[in-house]
């Protein structure tokens, strides 16, 4: 038997408790400390955490391993209030209520969409469209609550419209750090994809964070460049080499388009948009849609991993991260 060992980035306080393999997807069993007191959200009363679980587990849509969807699975637990009886429920560290993904998957999910749309993207994660609607929609409001640290050591940026017009018709302009370019990190969205919206993402940085960005790398549409120009003073612009294939295949496709439409009808909307997927490093989708991160992960093969960030996985093949 080969064995091969994955490290794994877990959200701050999350432990990882036990791995299962499950046709073409992951789970992670985690488990996070719960509070000592609780506060009844039913009639107010705080008290000392008295815990009971469900009997079934929830499943929760993670970041991709090797192409192929992970989940996070893991028992909810709950208050039960000595004063009424309501079952409160602790919401875990990484994700917001009511829903079945990660906020780093949300986080993901607007990357996935640079350069992209909603059915592509939902396409290729093998969610809906609707949660990629209801994703962006999530971290617009977000974004518009908060500011970013401004502790945080920013040198470069990226900027970039994202458009959802074939249902949502919202077009969102996102700011990412990209500091480290291998893990990129969405600063702010907002609505709109004019200088406006561009202005209102680097606003979320102080003023002295901004002074301290030394490139930015923005969607070539005039409108966010200027932002750029207006507000990041020590900046200087990128070319990147992801846009500017963006622009040369929208063109190849405009002429494409222009010379067989009679003949052939609309160009398939998937491929036609952005780089090819094969070209910016995600692998083809495995085999069927594992569905919109819900679901329950079943018949599960399960190997107990040490209780650290890292987990073994019996029998895997390596492939590039
Ligand atoms: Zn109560």
């Amino acid at each position: 038997m080969a064995t091969v060992t994955i490290d794994i980035d877990l959200p701050p306080d999350v432990t990882l408790t036990a791995y299962h393999r499950h046709g073409d997807g992951h789970g992670f069993e985690v488990s996070w400390p719960l509070p000592g007191r609780c506060r009844c959200d039913r009639c107010g009363r705080e008290e000392d955490s008295r815990v009971e679980y469900r009997d079934h587990a929830q499943v929760v849509r993670d970041l991709d391993l090797w192409g192929q969807p992970s989940f996070f699975v893991y028992q909810p637990a709950f208050h039960r209030c000595p004063w009424c009886n309501h079952r409160q429920f602790f919401l875990p560290p990484f994700k917001r209520k009511d829903t079945s993904y990660t906020f780093r998957f949300e986080q993901h999910v607007l990357r996935a969409l640079i350069g992209s749309n909603e059915e592509e993207v939902a396409r290729r994660l093998a969610i809906s469209a609707e949660t990629v609607g209801l994703i962006v929609n999530n971290q617009l409001a977000d974004s518009q609550a908060k500011q970013v640290d401004p502790a945080r050591v920013i040198t470069d940026v990226g900027i970039d419209e994202l458009s959802l017009k074939k249902r949502h018709k919202l077009y969102v302009t996102i700011l990412t750090d990209l500091t480290n370019p291998d893990r990129p990190e969405v600063l702010a969205v907002a609505k709109g994809k004019d200088e406006a919206a561009g202005r209102q993402c680097l606003e979320k940085l102080s003023p002295k964070q901004r002074e301290a960005v030394r490139t930015y790398r923005a969607d070539m549409g005039a409108p966010l460049n200027a932002a750029c120009r207006g507000l990041l003073k020590n900046a200087r612009p990128v070319i990147d080499r992801f846009h500017v294939a963006k622009k040369f295949n929208e063109a190849i496709d405009a002429q494409r388009k222009k010379n067989h439409e009679e003949v052939q009808g609309e160009a398939d909307e998937g491929a036609a948009e952005g780089v090819p997927v094969v070209d910016v490093g995600v692998p083809p989708p495995p085999g069927g849609p594992v569905g919109a991160g819900g679901g329950e992960i079943r018949g599960l093969v399960c190997e107990v991993a040490p209780a650290a960030d890292a987990v073994r996985v019996p029998g895997a093949v390596p492939g590039d991260l």
